[in-house]
């Protein structure tokens, strides 16, 4: 059988610019796509719009150019998409799939829902109320899942018992906003994509993405999720822990530490060379069998 061709991406939050770990995951999966020849689009994931910061999306496109990436295709922003993310909770909702919820996260902690590793795990307390969605949030029904698994590319074997670990889980909140987990499962599909670079963090719930995938219909893509950047404390770079912005003064040197942290080959020289040229090489050496994978803890 023919492989189709290959389809990544690059899903950034414009919560505020990229930092280094953005870097990390910017260019590994710009790495995986290209070195297959495949196609490398970008997403902006602004669907919680009030964490959108103003300028952050200019100045995400502009690092990436500045970086040394090329992407292919148009631009996809969340936020263009919400009448087709209401389509598809219509749709959960009409088939069943899903239910309307008033537990706050108050109601939540006074039930003495159990901490699991998404979160406190659900109760299932509103799944036979029959409520109308407005200002309610949406829970997809979990109850018969039981686990659900799937081979990372690079983690291998990933599960999770659906019910008992998370429980049922949220797709469009009370505020009416729509849950990254259903945004992201219909713009993958929506952009045809095939293959998923992301951080660790999003491995076990992407099991939840599965289960999505299958009750709208669609086939999966394949996953591939690199460990998560560290600073000092030993906290995951991200700007709630204060990760500060690239530094376009140290481009070329940021690259090579980014390779260096995803075990790839540097040589000796390469500080000189431009950030377009570091790219094309770290695309031509690619080796993601080489991505050091942390022992014991899956992050
Ligand atoms: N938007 C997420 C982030 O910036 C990435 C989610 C994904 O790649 O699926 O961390």
């Amino acid at each position: 059988m023919p492989h189709s061709p290959i389809i990544g991406r690059f899903a950034p939050t414009p919560s505020g610019p990229l930092h280094f770990g953005s870097l990390v995951t910017a260019l590994a999966s710009y790495c995986h796509a290209k070195s297959q020849q495949g196609q490398w689009l970008i997403r902006i994931e602004d669907v919680d719009t009030p964490r959108v910061v103003e300028g952050s999306v200019d100045q995400i496109l502009d690092d990436l150019e500045f970086f040394g990436f090329e992407w292919d295709g148009e631009i996809l922003y969340q936020s263009d998409q919400f009448e087709r993310y209401q389509v598809g909770l219509r749709q959960l909702l009409d088939q069943g799939y899903a239910y309307a919820c008033e537990c706050s996260r108050r109601t939540l902690r006074t039930a003495k829902a159990k901490p699991g590793p998404l979160g406190l795990i659900y109760p299932g307390t509103c799944r036979n109320k029959r409520l109308g969605q407005a200002s309610h949030s949406v829970r997809i029904n979990t109850e018969s899942i039981g686990t659900l698994s799937y081979q990372d590319q690079l983690y291998g074997d990933v599960e999770i018992n659906i019910p008992e670990a998370v429980g049922d889980f949220v797709i469009a909140r009370a505020d009416g906003i729509f849950a990254y987990h259903l945004a992201v499962v219909l713009d993958d599909e929506l952009q045809n994509l095939n293959q998923i670079v992301r951080g660790a963090d999003l491995l076990e719930a992407t099991c939840l993405h599965l289960y999505l995938y299958r009750l709208f219909g669609f086939s999966a893509p394949d996953y591939l999720h690199i460990p998560l950047v560290r600073n000092a404390r030993g906290d995951k770079l991200s700007k709630q822990t204060g990760a500060t912005a690239l530094d376009k003064n140290k481009a070329s040197a940021l690259l090579i530490s980014a390779l260096r942290i995803l075990g790839q080959a540097t040589e000796a020289g390469m500080q000189q060379a431009n950030t377009a040229e570091i790219v094309r090489h770290a695309v031509q050496s690619w080796d993601y069998h080489r991505i050091p994978v942390p022992k014991g803890d899956i992050y």
